[in-house]
């Protein structure tokens, strides 16, 4: 029986996707990876441990853009960007440099992430994105840190300060990056005006969207962690 290649990159509308990893500190409730089996339209995102290395992830970017240019480069795979920050960071530090040509410096770069990031790291790392990342898109779900721990289900270390932890990243996000999106997804029974109004004020701007699984005639994509986060 043939084995199917792990895909490391992947199409969706106008952007590529970059399954950087299959690691996260989450198991949200939402995410379609189990359902899906870890596939995605055909491509498995199942990298069986095997990371892609920077260079890995810019030529075979490279290579997509040769078929035809896309819009956007996004990190969302099965699994949580940022727990490979070093790794997303130098994919984007070679496309602004100039060093992952034919991809243009200006690409336009978008993570899609559960924002549990500085937890993960211990530090604030939004500094370390100025410059190289143009949007952030935070699954972030709800108002309420009880609903959050049940949607998100964190490993136990996040579990008491993770929802927090992405209140704060997603307030730095706001403050230092071009463009911030709390994200939400309906059918959780949240709270909308609640969690509207907290991603007012914590400087992003709300994006509900509907359940992948409820996406008429099209397979879901993955989330920010591509299993959720739109
Ligand atoms: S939806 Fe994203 S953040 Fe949540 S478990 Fe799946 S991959 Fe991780």
């Amino acid at each position: 029986m043939e084995t199917q290649k792990p895909s490391v990159v992947y199409r969706y509308r106008n952007g590529l996707y970059v399954n950087l990893t299959n690691r996260c500190p989450t198991a949200c409730v939402f995410c379609i990876k189990n359902a899906w089996k870890m596939d995605y339209r055909g491509s498995s995102l199942d990298l069986a441990g095997k990371e892609p290395s920077p260079e890995e992830v810019i030529a075979l970017a490279a290579l997509e853009w040769a078929k035809e240019p896309f819009e956007e480069f996004v990190f969302c795979g099965y699994g949580e960007p940022t727990m490979r920050l070093e790794a997303l960071l130098a994919c984007a530090r070679l496309i602004r440099s100039g060093a992952a040509a034919p991809l243009p410096r200006t690409l336009r770069v978008r993570l899609n992430t559960n924002g549990l990031a500085n937890a993960v790291w211990r530090r604030d790392v939004v500094p370390e994105m100025k410059g190289l990342i143009d949007s952030v898109h935070v699954s972030l779900n709800t108002a309420d840190p009880a609903q959050w721990a049940a949607l998100m289900r964190p490993l136990p270390d996040w579990e008491a300060s993770g929802f927090e932890k992405v209140k704060e990243f997603i307030r730095c996000a706001a403050r230092a990056l071009p463009e911030t999106f709390a994200t939400a997804v309906e059918g959780n029974d949240i709270d909308l005006e609640k969690f509207k109004a907290l991603a007012a004020e914590l400087g992003a701007a709300p994006r509900i969207r509907g359940r992948l699984e409820d996406a008429a005639g099209e397979q879901p994509r993955p989330s920010s962690g591509g299993g959720g986060k739109l």
